[in-house]
């Protein structure tokens, strides 16, 4: 079945359109979470950033600072989040790849960051060892 964004891709159901592409659609989030919440999609049904071609990551990172310089614009937020979720324990709900643009305020208290934890030097440099060892290997 196809997900509700290609639905907005195809015209079958409606959005607040603010930008379109060949390969990129903007629109507004239909439950915002700030005033000029945008969320800048990748037209094809794909699901997450490791699903999408380098082309197609450059195409939505180009709307989404071509749009994100708009919406900035027209609402003069004192900031605002690139938050692009991948995966249900990332808080992924729909599974066509979207980029949120959401505009902030001093003091707004619309999203809040990650808690900071810790790790040794020893950890670190396990995990950069990990992730470099998939680096070198040419698949990721
Ligand atoms: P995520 O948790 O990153 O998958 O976010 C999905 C987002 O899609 C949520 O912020 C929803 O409010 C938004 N959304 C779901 N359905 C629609 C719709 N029909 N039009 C606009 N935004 C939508």
């Amino acid at each position: 079945m196809a997900s509700i964004f290609t639905r907005i891709v195809n015209g079958e159901i409606p959005s607040a359109k603010l930008y379109e592409d060949d390969l990129t659609l903007a629109f507004l989030d239909i439950n915002p979470a700030s005033r000029g919440h945008t969320l800048v999609i990748c037209k094809q049904e794909l699901s997450g950033l490791l699903d999408l071609t380098p082309e197609l990551v450059v195409a939505v990172a180009q709307t989404t600072r071509k749009v994100a310089r708009a919406v900035v614009e027209a609402f003069q937020p004192d900031g605002f989040n690139i938050v692009q979720n991948n995966g249900k324990a990332a808080g992924q709900v729909v599974f066509h790849y979207h980029v949120h643009i959401i505009p902030r305020w001093d003091g707004d208290r619309v999203m809040t960051s990650w808690k900071p934890g810790s790790a040794t030097p020893d950890e670190l440099q396990a995990s950069a060892a990990a992730i470099r060892t998939a680096l070198s290997g040419g698949t990721a």
